[in-house]
């Protein structure tokens, strides 16, 4: 595996405190996740912490690290790194094989702490409350400091108590819940920037930068918009510190657009003669010579429509108009991009027959436009905790299902398209919004069970 990837930075594993950083999910995934990279690099800066990495894999039921092989087994501290409600189903299988109990109260002195961080911890997951020994939320930069008191050889009640000393942490076990979030105001400070190139992924073989964390906007349905305030971004001079010494960067942000200083971060870009990726943009941001610029470097661009309708869209708080869009699709042909990858949002009580068929005038009107490629991303809205939906349910299956049919009505056959599977928004759902007792009940019967999926996939369909 290490093959796939080339180290730009020399991390010394060196600790005497095991820590198992688990990706939980295939290693493409894991190596081109900046944060699990990030969390990597951080952990083994802490003077007693050897940190190695680990994904998961369908056929293992041995887990050995990617870094030196040791089995996890040898490990006091797993990390899981959670950024997907999914990925749980993953943890609950490696901890099945390698007979850890799923909850935390049934752990005795001989089994690991069982730590959770990333994404996802930016919330309270009652689910991780049960499963969970450890939940640390928020940006593990500013944890570090008080990381390295707490990351030491010892018992594992005694790494508890430890742990239930930091504010932003949750001890379940200990009653301890969370007093606050970790947040790093200034990124120029750590400049995060990945200790690895990966070949897999949507950067492969670029170098990761992060030049924004946060997002200026307030979409109801994203965690970002709501919980990741302010946003923060990387300055000029880090980022051409970053160039100087790479030739190709991914560059990691909500929206690359919103980048304060863009114009002279296209300056930057060009003189370097680096070679750029950028994940989705956000259409209201786009100007001419970002499109013209992002063309030297992309062959099709990927926009966040959300909804055909502005209605909608305004449900959505997604803050964009019609003419901002035309324009943005305008722009990029003018940029000679051919291709185009658009996301789209179903599922919302307000919705129409006539909201959905829309979804098909816009992809005509691309075709119309000139574009080669047309693929639309089309996805249920999964409303989640720590958004404004999050007092919103997930539609039935079935009205799922006849809207999906009104929406490939509605499309042009040239146009290439792919829906999430229902039943994955579903697992994302019920892993989100499931109390306590729900998830107590459910790690009870997933333990005893052959295959987590299937229990999981059952309850979910029971609630
Ligand atoms: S959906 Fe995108 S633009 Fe909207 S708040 Fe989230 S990250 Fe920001």
């Amino acid at each position: 595996m290490k093959a796939g990837e080339k180290h730009v930075e020399e991390i010394e594993t060196k600790g005497d405190l095991m820590v198992a950083l688990v990706y939980p999910n295939g290693y493409e995934l894991a190596g081109s996740n900046l944060g699990f990279n990030l969390s990597w690099k951080y952990l083994n800066q802490l003077e007693r912490v050897r940190c190695e990495r680990f994904f998961f894999d369908e056929s293992f039921e041995r887990f050995y690290s990617i870094d030196t092989q040791t089995p996890i087994d040898q490990f006091s501290v797993w990390a899981f790194s959670f950024h997907f409600e999914n990925d749980i189903v993953n943890i609950m299988k490696l901890l099945l094989r390698k007979s850890v109990p799923l909850r935390n109260v049934d752990r005795s002195q001989s089994h690991p702490i069982v730590l959770f961080g990333g994404a996802l911890c930016y919330t309270d997951l009652p689910l991780l409350n049960v499963l969970a020994d450890v939940i640390l939320h928020g940006d593990i930069e500013s944890m570090l400091p008080q990381l390295n008191e707490v990351l030491r050889p010892a018992s594992r009640s005694e790494l508890l108590q430890a742990f239930g000393d930091l504010p932003f942490a949750t001890v379940p076990v200990l009653g301890k819940k969370r007093e606050s979030f970790s947040h790093c105001a200034d990124l120029d400070f750590f400049v995060p920037v990945s200790p690895l190139i990966c070949k897999f992924g949507e950067f492969a073989h670029k170098l990761l930068v992060e030049i924004e964390r946060g997002c200026i906007h307030r979409c109801a349905y994203c965690m970002m918009g709501k919980l990741k305030k302010p946003a923060r971004f990387l300055s000029l001079e880090r980022i051409a510190s970053v160039l100087q010494k790479h030739d190709s960067v991914g560059l990691v942000a909500s929206n690359v657009a919103d980048y304060p200083w863009l114009d002279e971060l296209i300056d930057l870009l060009e003189e370097s003669k680096v070679s750029v990726s950028v994940s989705s943009l956000r259409m209201d941001r786009l100007s001419e010579r970002f499109l013209k610029f992002l063309k030297k470097h992309q062959k099709s661009f990927t926009v966040a429509l959300e909804s055909a309708s502005e209605r909608l869209r305004n449900v959505l708080k997604k803050d964009l108009t019609e003419e901002q869009i035309e324009k943005a699709f305008q722009l990029s042909r003018e940029a000679n991009f051919s291709e185009i990858k658009v996301y789209f949002m179903f599922g919302l009580e307000e919705e129409t027959e006539r909201d959905l068929m829309a979804i098909g005038n816009v992809a005509r009107h691309l075709l119309e436009l000139g574009f080669k490629t047309v693929k639309l991303s089309i996805n249920p809205l999964v409303p989640k905790r720590g958004t404004e939906f999050e007092e919103r349910t997930m539609q039935e299956e079935k009205i799922l299902r006849q809207k999906m049919k009104i929406i490939s009505s509605s499309l042009p056959a040239r146009v290439k398209v792919h829906f999430e599977s229902l039943k994955h928004s579903r697992i994302q759902f019920f892993i989100n919004r499931m109390d306590e007792d729900l998830a107590e009940k459910l790690l009870l019967k997933v333990q005893q069970s052959e295959s987590p999926e299937r229990v999981i996939n059952d309850v979910a369909r029971a609630v």
